[in-house]
Parts: C-alpha cells; sequence; structure tokens
C-alpha cells in the first residue's frame, strides 16, 4: 500500500543523553533533542497485521496537524522543531475517519462497513495514570503517527477500544463521505474539547472566552465555546486570513496582537469587568498568558493547550490576588470526549468542515505539507480511499 512516511537522521545533540529505552526503542521522549534532518517521502509500506482485538481501517480522510508540520520541519540547527515522542521512520497521520473492512476474531462490537473515528492516544488502562482516569498520560502510551504507524496510508490496524462510531453523524449529513471528513477532525476538536471542559470544571455560559491562536485547536475552541455558551469569543492570532476564518466560524471579535496592548484591548471589549476563559492554543505562553495581568476577571480560567518551546514567566501574585486557575491540557481521549464532539457534530453544533480549506488526494500529500509552510491554510484533509 501507498503511505506517507517520516524520515530523520539519529544525532543527539551534544547536550543530550538518550536513556536506555531510548536507544533500545528509538522512541524519543524530545524529538527536537535527537531527530536531524526530518523529511517526508510517500511510498509503498506494507499492509498492517491484524491482531484479534483489532480492527483493519480503510483510511478515508486524514488531516495534516502542526504537530505534522513541526515533526516535518527542522529549526536553524537542523533538528526537528516537534517536541514530544516521535520515532522515525514511521509513517505520519493521526487525525481520521474510515470503514471497518476486516475484524479480528476477539472484536466485540464493530462489524464491517462501518464508519469510525479514532482516537490517537493509545492509553494502556492499566499504569498508575490510566487507573486514576488520566489517560492522556498513561506512562505506556503508544501515539498514532508519532510512536507508532499512522493514518496517511491505505489501511491502518487498530484496537476496537480506540475507535469512535460515525453512523449517527452519517445520517444526520446524509452521507457517509462527509462524516467521515468530519469524523476526521474528531481528534483536534476533542484535544480543545479536553481542555474547555474536562481539566478544571469552571465552564460556564455567559463568560466572555479569549482564544489565543486560529489554528485548528483555537477554530475548534472557538466553535466549542459557541456551542458552551460563551456571552463573547475573542480570537487573537497575528495572521489576517486566519482572523478571516474565526470570523467566518463566528466569533464575536478577532485581534491581531501586533496591533494592541492585549490588557487594554481585552479591558475594552469586556468593559472593564475582564475575561473569564483563555484558551492557549498558539503554543506561545510567553506572548500570550504572560502578558494577561490587569485583564483577568476574578476567578478567571487559563487553559494552556499550545505546544511550545518556551519557557514562560507568570504572574502568579496576580493570579492569587484575584483567585485565577491554571491547567495545562494534553490528549483528547477519556470521558467520552469523542462521543460528545461527535454529537455536537451531529446536532449541528459545531461544523468544523469550515476551516477546511482543501481536500486532496493522498498522491498530494507531499505537496501539501510544502503549502502549509506559509500557514495560511487552516487544515488540508488528504483523502487516501
Ligand atoms: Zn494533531
Ligand atoms: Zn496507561
Amino acid at each position: 500500500m501507498q503511505a506517507l512516511k517520516l524520515h530523520a537522521d539519529w544525532a543527539p545533540r551534544p547536550e543530550y543523553l538518550p536513556s536506555e529505552q531510548e536507544l533500545e526503542t528509538r522512541n524519543i521522549r524530545n524529538a527536537h533533542m535527537v531527530w536531524h534532518n526530518p523529511r517526508i517521502e510517500l511510498g509503498p509500506a506494507p499492509e498492517p497485521e491484524l491482531e484479534a482485538d483489532q480492527v483493519r481501517v480503510q483510511v478515508a480522510a486524514v488531516g495534516i496537524c502542526g504537530s505534522d508540520m513541526h515533526m516535518y520541519e527542522a529549526d536553524s540547527d537542523g533538528y526537528m522543531i516537534y517536541p514530544g515522542y516521535v520515532t522515525a521512520p514511521n509513517i505520519l497521520g493521526h487525525e481520521f475517519a474510515g470503514r471497518v473492512v476486516e475484524t479480528g476474531n476477539a472484536v466485540r462490537d464493530l462489524r464491517e462497513g462501518d464508519l469510525v473515528a479514532v482516537e490517537e492516544i493509545q492509553w494502556c488502562g492499566e499504569c498508575i495514570s490510566c487507573r486514576k482516569g488520566f489517560v492522556n498520560h498513561c506512562e505506556y502510551m503508544g501515539e498514532i503517527g508519532f510512536t507508532i504507524p499512522g493514518a496517511m496510508a491505505e489501511y491502518i490496524a487498530v484496537r476496537e477500544r480506540y475507535c469512535w462510531k460515525l453512523d449517527e453523524l452519517a445520517d444526520a449529513l446524509g452521507s457517509a463521505e462527509e462524516a467521515l471528513v468530519m469524523g476526521a477532525m474528531g481528534e483536534p476538536t476533542g484535544v480543545s474539547y479536553q481542555g474547555l471542559f474536562n481539566r478544571t470544571g469552571t465552564w460556564l455560559p455567559g463568560h466572555h472566552v479569549v482564544i489565543f491562536g486560529a489554528g485548528p485547536i483555537g477554530l475548534a475552541a472557538e466553535a466549542l465555546s459557541i456551542a458552551g455558551g460563551a456571552c463573547q469569543v475573542i480570537v487573537i492570532d497575528p495572521s489576517a486570513s486566519r482572523r478571516a476564518i474565526a470570523m467566518r466560524m463566528g466569533a464575536s471579535r478577532v485581534l491581531d496582537p501586533s496591533a494592541v496592548d492585549l490588557n487594554e484591548a481585552l479591558l475594552d471589549l469586556t468593559r472593564g469587568r475582564g475575561v473569564d476563559y483563555v484558551v492557549e492554543c498558539a503554543g506561545y505562553a510567553d506572548r500570550t498568558l504572560q502578558p494577561l495581568e490587569s485583564c483577568l476577571a476574578v476567578n478567571a480560567t487559563l487553559i494552556d493547550i499550545g505546544m511550545g518551546g518556551e519557557r514562560p514567566t507568570l504572574p502568579i501574585v496576580t493570579y492569587k490576588q484575584r483567585g485565577v486557575q491554571l491547567a495545562g491540557s494534553l490528549g483528547h481521549a477519556g470521558k467520552g470526549v469523542f462521543q460528545n464532539v461527535i454529537r455536537l457534530m451531529t446536532a449541528g453544533r459545531i461544523d468544523m468542515r469550515q476551516m477546511v480549506s482543501e481536500r486532496l488526494p493522498l498522491d498530494e500529500a507531499v505537496a501539501a505539507f510544502r503549502r502549509l509552510e506559509s500557514r495560511e491554510d487552516a487544515k488540508i484533509i488528504l483523502l487516501p480511499g
């Protein structure tokens, strides 16, 4: 079968000593410290073997994510930008949906022909983090498209327990194809859902909400905030084209961070009351969360989702004085996040297709990555089969 593979050279930075486990598995926790000269190539790959508790999925739609771009792009020293777990070589692709074409002997509920979206995080269910309910922090997780083969391929084999059916969505849309494209957005939308609604329990309808970053995660946070009853959703991004998408998707206001004083502008837009809920989806907390002080309402919540390397210096004294809570948020698994996201799509409360600028065949994957380097498009979806 055809697949899009990520290659990179093993070249630990002088200051980085890989652990014994990293040396053995080539699964690196801090990919940007080891993988050099990353590059992608479309070519043949063996079809995945099917285990008893797995289903074989013919991939119908797979999104190109900011993380994919950060695995493919290098910094000025030639090292991969992405700072999380990565194995190379590997097949990319972790935001996907497809059709079940074969089921293993131990599969209980899924049938051939079912349409499914799939969690990227392959949580073990047995480690201490999983047993405490924090499956996104699984100590033994595999990550589709990062540490195990991904979905920018014709087929992928995945355990049944990571699959969520899209049948109700296909019925609502009257189209399996459209449900599969929307289903591929379940993963990034789930990342925003987890941050907004699961991490702190402080979300309330009626809040003034600020979202940093109008990439896919920020736009999903915007759609979910509107669906969740925010009174005002202010989206902040330096890119004019991305701000335009945010407006099209229903933002109350968009701001160019380079053109305003954040505290002043946000106080102004909230009649001096301050913002209640801030979601960082840009990956630059040193420039987004760090400056916020006088614009924070009492009992404000800050959620940090964006992945960035910089270490911000945060005004914790202000947080104490104003009773502000800050939570990091990782992942999209557990607590029925996928199910709730699919239901919101089915009910027409969110339509993530609005941010899809192009749908392309897998053959054009390499060109699609090049095109995304400019960050003008929000989301490109590849259609392998
Ligand atoms: Zn992603
Ligand atoms: Zn676990």
